[in-house]
């Protein structure tokens, strides 16, 4: 039960004042639908405000605030071009005010002509006029008493504005109880940290590092803290050990030699299978590393013992390559193979039920599918999840509990996180790690190219597919403005095919329905079609050995760490694999450090290592949607520098008060609520 403390703040949106069914769909976008969520809605950036007599006194590209009197309407002939006020300041300087589309409806009436008025916005020049684009504020009562000169910056949606956005999350903020305190005392006053209320009021009014600092670490703790929880809930737990006679796995006829690190982790594994309690490892390696070669060992400890597995993945190809590629490499044990998934309806789907509930089938594989309510088990002991990182952590251990019981957990992860990322994300696991590829491999051949050379490239692709090779083609995605991203992927869909052919090329992107998706991303994994045009939500893991040429667009606005999942799409094949990435004329000099470390290694490890100290500034894509480690709140810098802390006392905590009975476990609880972490109070006993 959530603590009573915290009910204002899980308050519906629609308690506010001011919102109504319009404003729906925009808040929903913006994943407001709480108090909270609004108050955790933290500013993007400031916007410092100057109050200048006069326009002599501000520079162009300077935010004012001026008083103005509007002193003629000008509209374009047509009707079309930009609405604009021009106006004049205390000594006669002149500047427009201009307005674009439904805005210059209002501008007539805050800006009555020869009526002085306050004028807040950025100063810009067009041509030789001085102009304000949609000023921000214009208001009659004036100068430093219009409101504050700095002024915080919100992620919009369509349909929501600044000013609306701001009044709302001051509502919320007004609501914010002030809550006990869950950290040390000591450590408050080493980094001077204000407490929790304040820090939110602060973190919204302006760059205060301390308080936004506090902010993440509170998420950071709260998270470890659930992450120990379900660690100690597992340790407590009962499981049944698992020791095979090796009869299977002697049977198993790979045609090639395990690598080292393949050995060491199927000996962690077989370790862990062996304990009284429940296995809860994370198996880290690269695309191509062999995670399949280690996971069926395991699976075939828990046939040998008499039990069954299953594996989880998060899409239906993905579950119909596994199940293919299990049959091929168990076929000299013997044992019952079958996948299930969504699609499966009917007698099909019955006959599988059965087998799992008699035992006939020893390994199933399958989207979620298999963890429905409606099917049964005769004895299921071991759980493979498939690239685990694409379920959030939340997401992730509810799936896990409901899937666990008291069977054993293996998951697998084809991105290679920096050490406090795992920390962070997967803290309450074992960890084994494939950093080792398979031998033979060749590496593949990294070449940035200017964006200008566009026809050359397009001019190797058609070579490439002329001989008889498939290509993947990524064009980049911004959240923030998805249809232009998936215009852009559809224009250079439509180039592609009026170069190379109308059925040589296809498309996938978010906003295609499933059944299109699947459909399309099928017929090139079919090879039926030779190059697949994406935005970045190419399937994780989908393997198509004939695609030897990647190309990224943009290549510069991407992470390392995504650059080398799209690169390892590649390289897959027996043919030499090449990855163009694509870049724009302006470079930072990070997208230049960035796009070297690409072409110099291929390891994901030190990638995503480099990643991590590379990030910050919000440049690279998606950075921003910070969900993308699992936070709200916490970003990058924020994970590498307090995590640890966090870690560290939560884990004192821990040690001190494991069932959060005392009094800082009772704040501590809290925290865990307001963060959403609440599965981890759930598991105390009585939680
Ligand atoms: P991952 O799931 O880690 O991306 P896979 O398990 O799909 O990688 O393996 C990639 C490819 O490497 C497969 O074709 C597999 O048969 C092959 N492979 C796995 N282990 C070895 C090994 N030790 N030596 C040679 N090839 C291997
Ligand atoms: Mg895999």
């Amino acid at each position: 039960m959530r603590p009573e403390v915290l009910n204002p703040l899980f308050a519906g949106a629609d308690s506010l004042k001011g919102v109504g069914p319009k404003l729906e769909k925009p808040l929903e976008k913006l994943g407001l639908s709480r108090l909270r969520d609004f108050a955790f809605h933290l500013p993007e950036r400031f916007i410092d405000r100057r109050v200048v007599a006069n326009l002599d006194e501000a520079a162009v590209g300077e935010n004012v605030i001026v008083e103005l009197t509007p002193t003629q309407y000008r509209q374009s002939r047509s009707g079309r071009g930009p609405f604009n006020v021009l106006a004049s300041d205390a000594i006669g300087n002149v500047v427009s005010l201009t307005y674009f589309g439904r805005a210059s409806y209002s501008a007539k009436k805050s800006l009555p002509l020869n009526e002085k008025r306050w004028v807040a916005g950025k100063l810009d020049q067009y041509g030789d006029m001085l102009q304000i684009v949609h000023p921000d504020h214009v208001s009659a009562e004036g100068g430093v008493a219009m409101g504050a000169t700095r002024e915080p910056v919100y992620a919009l949606s369509e349909g929501l504005t600044q000013n609306r956005l701001q009044a709302l999350i001051e509502q919320a903020l007004d609501e914010a109880p002030e809550l006990p305190e869950w950290i040390e005392p000591g450590q408050l006053d080493r980094k001077q940290w204000p407490a929790w209320r304040d820090a939110l009021v602060l973190a919204h009014q302006g760059q205060h590092k301390a308080a936004r600092d506090r902010l993440a670490y509170d998420e950071l703790f709260a998270s470890a803290l659930a992450l120990m929880l379900v660690k100690a809930d597992n340790k407590r737990r009962k499981g049944v050990p698992l020791r095979g006679d090796g009869g299977l796995r002697e049977k198993l006829r790979l045609p090639f030699e395990l690598t080292g690190a393949q050995k060491r982790s199927i000996g962690e594994i077989e370790g862990d299978l062996a304990q009284g309690h429940p296995m809860l490892r994370l198996l880290q390696g690269d695309v191509g590393s062999g995670k399949t070669a280690v996971a069926l060992h395991a699976m075939l400890v828990a046939v040998e013992s008499g039990a069954q597995a299953a594996m989880l993945a998060p899409t239906e190809i993905l579950a119909r390559q596994h199940y293919d590629t299990l049959v091929e490499m168990a076929r000299g044990t013997g044992i019952e193979i079958a996948v299930l998934t969504g699609r499966d309806k009917g007698k099909a789907r019955e006959s599988i039920l059965m087998g799992l509930l008699d035992g006939s089938i020893d390994v199933i594989v399958g989207t979620h599918a298999i963890f429905q309510d409606s099917v049964a088990y005769r004895n299921l002991a071991l759980v493979v999840i498939d690239e685990q990182h694409r379920f959030g952590v939340n997401q992730r251990l509810l799936l896990q509990q409901k899937a666990r019981g008291t069977a054993h957990c293996l998951a697998m992860t084809a991105t290679p996180i920096p050490r406090t990322l795992t920390l962070a994300q997967y803290g309450e696991m074992e960890v084994s790690k494939l950093d080792e590829l398979p031998p033979g491999r060749q590496p593949i051949d990294t070449r940035v190219i200017a964006n200008e050379r566009l026809g050359d490239v397009v001019a190797g692709l058609r070579r490439h597919v002329g001989e008889g090779k498939q290509a993947y083609w990524v064009c980049p995605m911004v959240r923030e403005h998805e249809t232009e991203d998936i215009a852009a992927a559809e224009e250079r869909f439509d180039t592609l095919r009026q170069a190379l052919g109308e059925n040589a090329v296809t498309l996938v992107h978010g906003q295609l329905p499933a059944d299109v998706k699947d459909a399309n991303m099928a017929r090139f994994a079919s090879g039926e079609v030779a190059v697949l045009v994406a935005t970045t939500v190419i399937e994780v893991g989908v393997n198509v050995p004939n695609a030897s040429l990647m190309v990224i667009e943009q290549a510069e606005r991407f992470g390392l760490a995504q650059l080398h999942q799209l690169r390892g799409r590649v390289g897959r094949g027996a043919e030499k694999s090449v990855c163009l990435l694509l870049r724009g004329d302006t470079l930072s000099e990070t997208g230049r450090e960035r796009l070297a470390l690409m072409r110099e290694t291929q390891d994901g490890f030190r990638l995503a290592e480099e990643d991590l100290r590379l990030r910050g500034g919000g440049e690279i894509l998606g950075t921003r949607q910070s969900g993308e480690q699992g936070f709200e709140l916490a970003c990058p810098e924020q994970i590498s520098e307090l995590l640890e802390t966090a870690h560290d006392d939560a884990r004192l905590l821990m040690d001190r008060d494991g069932g959060l009975t005392g009094s800082r476990g009772e704040a501590a609880r809290i925290a865990l609520y307001l963060f959403e972490r609440d599965y981890g109070v759930q598991l105390l006993r009585g939680g």
